[in-house]
Order: structure tokens, then sequence, then C-alpha cells
């Protein structure tokens, strides 16, 4: 759709521009590369790590359907109810229906991307009931009505001062630029809504199909609180986070917190195997994990792209990528952004109307390489380009590259194209960078490269 490449292109030079906001964003993601680094070198050996890991989610997502059977088996024999959601819609309803079931009132929430893709907290608030999120970014986000700036640092986009006017106008309390004040002022209007909130909603970072366990790693223990405290839990992931063993959180949560945050690991990592058991002291009377597929098997079926299911979010390819650093992550106007996200958005929202995001990248492959899972992802992007033109062959580029071949495939008319550049050049020099200039999409953002005054071959022939 035309409103979405639109909206893309004047946010991208609205937010290029705004020097403060790249300089926040820089600093911020600067230090990153420092701590990731050192934790990577920990590590004893990192490459060998990623191949280990790409091998073991190829694995996962190739044998999806047996993994994904034994991981609901499992869950289901310990008294949780497994949903399978086909789309976002389905997801939804699902959770609408436990909702109303369950004739809550309120609900806490931490963080989920799933929740945002399928717009899950609309929907709640829509059929009149309050959703909190308890992840202390995403509460920020969720006071400013704003949707995550990043898959793993949703607030960083925000400065101390902004945080505090933030809180001052919503929360009033008093203007304070120290973080741990900052924290502990969304701690104390927090606590109160674990405590009276009736269901608790969670994402997970990995389903564990040997134990049919849901593995959720955190820093702030709001994940802990929000499946401990409320009588009914729910977890929403998509199917594709499913790992074969137990024994591979071994490697996938140093590698999460080392690519994701460059920590050697999250402070919490918990692991929720069903309901409270008979005897245990803790935990929520009601467990529903919901499957959301939302044309995840589509991508599966892909067997080109299929590795785009191997991420784990960790962030690391947004981190590094330029044009991220540049246009922030709201320009994307999508739940994923960045390379991963220009990568599968397409996939989940349709190829014609978000394929201008795969122009989103000077290939450069900085997204390639940091994947700690070893996604293609620059490559990806290529493919989508590709199919987008497939699909719908864009007919006056079409004819453009036809003739470009048809001039280089003979030397004699690239000779007269040539002067005839030579030529034009200085008529092109007075309307350059303006309307009157044909080639303006190009020339208002970057210059045009004159025409050599010598060819290689002139030079060679001068030279004798
Ligand atoms: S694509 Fe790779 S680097 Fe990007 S978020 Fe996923 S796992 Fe991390």
């Amino acid at each position: 759709m035309k409103a979405f490449v639109e909206q893309f292109k004047a946010q991208a030079q609205h937010v290029a521009r705004d020097l403060r906001h790249r300089r926040l964003i820089q600093t911020a993601l600067g230090k990153y590369e420092v701590q990731r680094d050192r934790r990577k070198a920990v590590f004893r050996d990192w490459e060998s790590a990623r191949q280990l890991a790409a091998e073991t989610k190829w694995d996962a997502i190739n044998h999806l359907d047996t993994h994904l059977a034994e991981f609901a088996s499992k869950l289901e024999a310990r008294g949780t109810k497994v949903h399978w959601a086909g789309t976002g819609q389905q997801a939804r309803d699902i959770i609408l229906g436990i909702v109303r079931e369950k004739k809550a009132r309120s609900i806490i929430k931490s963080k989920a991307m799933t929740a945002e893709e399928i717009h899950l907290n609309e929907a709640l608030e829509h059929a009149g009931y309050e959703v909190v999120e308890s992840d202390l970014g995403e509460y920020i986000v969720q006071l400013r009505k704003e949707a995550p700036y990043h898959i793993v640092f949703p607030a960083m986009h925000l400065t101390r001062d902004e945080i505090s006017d933030l809180f001052q106008r919503e929360l009033g309390s008093a203007p304070t630029d120290n973080p741990e004040e900052l924290t502990m002022i969304a701690r104390r209007a927090l606590r109160k809504k674990y405590i009276t909130a009736d269901i608790g909603i969670t994402g997970a970072n990995f389903a564990i199909a040997e134990t049919g366990m849901v593995s959720i790693t955190e820093n702030e223990g709001n994940a802990r609180l929000t499946a401990a405290l409320p009588k009914t839990m729910i977890s929403l992931l998509g199917i594709e986070k499913v790992l074969p063993r137990l024994a591979d959180l071994a490697l996938f949560l140093p590698m999460l917190a080392t690519a994701g945050a460059g920590q050697a690991i999250t402070c919490y990592n918990s692991l929720y195997g069903g309901p409270r058991q008979p005897g245990e002291s803790d935990g929520p009377e009601e467990y529903h994990v919901v499957l959301l597929d939302n044309r995840r098997t589509e991508l599966l079926a892909d067997s080109e792209q299929r590795d785009a299911l191997h991420c784990i979010r960790c962030g690391a390819c947004l981190n590094v990528c330029p044009i991220y650093r540049n246009v922030g992550g709201h320009t994307y106007g999508t739940t994923y952004s960045g390379p991963i996200g220009s990568v599968i958005t397409p996939h989940l929202r349709g190829l014609q109307d978000w394929k201008h995001l795969s122009y989103a990248s000077s290939l450069c492959g900085a997204c390639t390489e940091t994947c700690p899972v070893k996604i293609n992802l620059h490559h990806h992007l290529l493919h989508n380009r590709r199919n987008a033109v497939r699909q719908k062959p864009a007919f006056l580029e079409g004819i453009a590259f036809k003739a470009f071949a048809f001039v280089m495939n003979r030397p004699w008319l690239y000779g007269t194209a040539r002067s005839i550049g030579r030529w034009l050049q200085p008529l092109h020099g007075m309307v350059k960078g303006t309307r009157l200039d044909p080639a303006y999409p190009w020339t208002k953002t970057r210059d045009l490269p004159p025409v050599a005054s010598q060819t290689f071959r002139e030079y060679w022939r001068a030279r004798k």
C-alpha cells in the first residue's frame, strides 16, 4: 500500500535529520557494542557457539511438527491448557475468552512481542479491561501511548528528563533525573497492579519440547511477579520459539543475553511447566499457553527463507544496522523493526505492502555477521526484493533495465550515449537538485557523479 511506503520515507527523513535523536541512539548503542564484545570474548569460541545455535534452531524448525506436539502434550500432562491460534484474531479471541470466563477486571502483562504483533492490549482495552505493562520500558511507552522503539529496549529513545516529565504528568510524581528514583516511582505504581490483577499475561523466550516448559528471561523480576501473583497465567508465544532439549538453554540463555544486551546472563531465568501442582506453595491456579501461527507456517513452507524463523529476538541486528541507527525504530511502522523486521514483516503482513522495507538496507551485511543464529539477513532482503518484482513486475524499471542491457551490450551505442551524456552534463548542472531536474528523485538527496572527461580506452590510447 502506498501509504506505508510514504509514511516510512517521510518519517525516515524527519528522524535522520534530528541530530539530537541520532546522538541519543548512537550513544546508547555505542555502549552496547563495547559490552557485547567483552561478553563474547568470554565464550571459548563464539563462532562455534553460533554454528551450534544455528544447527539447533535448524533442527527445531525443520522438525517443528514433532517438537510442538511433544511440547504441548508434556504441558497438558501437568494440567496446562494449550490453545492453537492460526491467526492474530484467533489468538485475541482465545485470550479474551479466558479473561471473560474468569470475570477478570485487571490484567498485568510482561514483555511479549507476540502480543504487540497481534495488538492484544488494544483488543483487551477495547473490550473494557485494564492492561498494565510491567516491564519498565514497556510501561513507559504504554504511558506515552507509543509502540516499543526496539524489541529489547522499548524506551531507548527517551532521556531521563523525558521520563521524569512523563511520570510527573501521568503518575503525579516529583521531578527527578535519578534513574533509581525513576525506577522506584514506576515500581510503586506497578506493585499495586500486581496485587490486584486477576490475570497475568507473559510472552516466552523459548519453548522446551523435551520437558514441556516455557522459558522466560528478564532483568527486572516483573515477569516472575506477573506469573506468580495472579490466579490465572497466560503465555502467548510464536510457534517458532521451540528448542528441542532443556540442555539447549545452556547455550541459548547466555547467547541471548550476550547478543541482546552485552550481559553474561540475564538476572532472572525462569521455567514454567504448568499451574501450581499439589504441595506447591505458589504459582497460578490455572495456566494457558497460546501457540500463535499468524503466517509463520507460510514462512516455514518457504525453504529459501525458512531460517528467518530461527530468530531468537535478541535485537543485535537492529543495534548494528546503519539504517536502524539513523531512522530509528518507530519509522518502520511495524512490530518487528530493523533487519529482521524488514525480512519477516513482508511475510507476516503482505509482500506488496511492506516490500519497501527490503530497500531500507545498505546490504552491508553487518546484521548477518552479528546474528547469533547465523540468519543470512541481507540475502533475505534481496530475496524479498526479487520476490516482490516476480509477483508484480515493475513496468518502468523493467524497460529501464532492458534499455540499459541493450546499450551495454553494444559498445558503439554505449560510446554514443557517453558522448551525449557529456554534452548534456552542463545543461543538467543548471537544473540539478531542482524539480526541473528529470533525475530529481535521485539528486534531491544524492550527487549524480559527472560523466568522466575521458574513458579508460581514451586514456589508454593517449598513453600510447
Ligand atoms: S535476526 Fe538474529 S540478530 Fe536479529 S534479532 Fe533475530 S537472532 Fe537477533
